[in-house]
């Protein structure tokens, strides 16, 4: 193995930061187009209290329950945190979403579509949502399919007025990203969503250059989990 000097997570933020907007600057967008979303799930506050104290505040987790546990605490001290839920949402926990996130990239399905607007009916709260398209159409995972998105965005506009900002996929593993990076990028400009979800550890400048906003890194800013 190869020695490496331990680098701490605000440094990897920071070189990362640097990155993004040197590539959003290379692909003739403004250096602040790309939001970093450090993906905290299975990390412990103390995992993330460094990277906060170093200023930064859009953060990910996959689990409803997992968040809950977590971001309270934190959100005591840091009031300004912006949290994404990026892992996939039961409808039955949609109310619970509504409440602890200010963004939502999974909604992928009628029924959940219909438990968030009643959510954000009773709440007030509205936070912003993303569409997981399965670009890939894989059987087992989640995503609305390509052909049903465009009847499923204007579901979500028409009938339940839901706020939504963009797009989101997960390339299959295995298959080279920068194509379902294409395809997504060409469907959000089709039904006129301004936001991309795209891009993880592994394939972010990839993401970045086919137009992404949002990239969700977690390895690439705490190191690898359960590790
Ligand atoms: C865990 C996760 C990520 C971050 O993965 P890394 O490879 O560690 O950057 C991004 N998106 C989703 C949906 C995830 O579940």
């Amino acid at each position: 193995m190869t020695e490496t000097r331990d680098i701490s997570s605000p440094e990897r933020l920071h070189i990362i930061s640097s990155e993004l907007s040197a590539l959003a600057r290379q692909h003739g967008r403004a250096p602040d187009d790309v939001t970093l979303i450090a993906v905290s799930k299975t990390h412990p506050a103390s995992v993330i209290l460094p990277v906060l104290d170093a200023g930064h505040r859009v953060f990910g987790e996959n689990r409803v329950q997992e968040a809950a546990e977590k971001w309270p605490a934190l959100r005591a001290t840091y009031d300004d945190v912006e949290l994404h839920l990026i892992g996939a949402l039961q409808s039955n926990k949609a109310a619970q979403a509504v409440a602890l996130f200010d963004v939502i990239h999974s909604l992928d399905r009628p029924k959940l579509a219909a438990a968030l607007a009643r959510a954000m009916a009773e709440t007030g709260r509205r936070p912003q949502l993303f569409i997981q398209v399965n670009t890939g159409d894989e059987p087992q995972k989640a995503g609305i399919s390509v052909a049903d998105l465009p009847a499923f965005v204007a579901q979500c506009r028409v009938d339940h007025n839901l706020p939504l900002a963009g797009l989101m996929c997960l390339p299959p593993v295995g298959e080279a990203p920068g194509p379902h990076f294409a395809l997504l990028d060409k469907l959000a400009r089709s039904l006129d969503l301004a936001c991309l979800s795209m891009g993880m550890s592994a394939d972010y400048a990839a993401a970045v250059s086919q137009g992404a906003t949002h990239v969700r890194l977690g390895t690439a800013v705490f190191g690898p989990r359960g590790g």
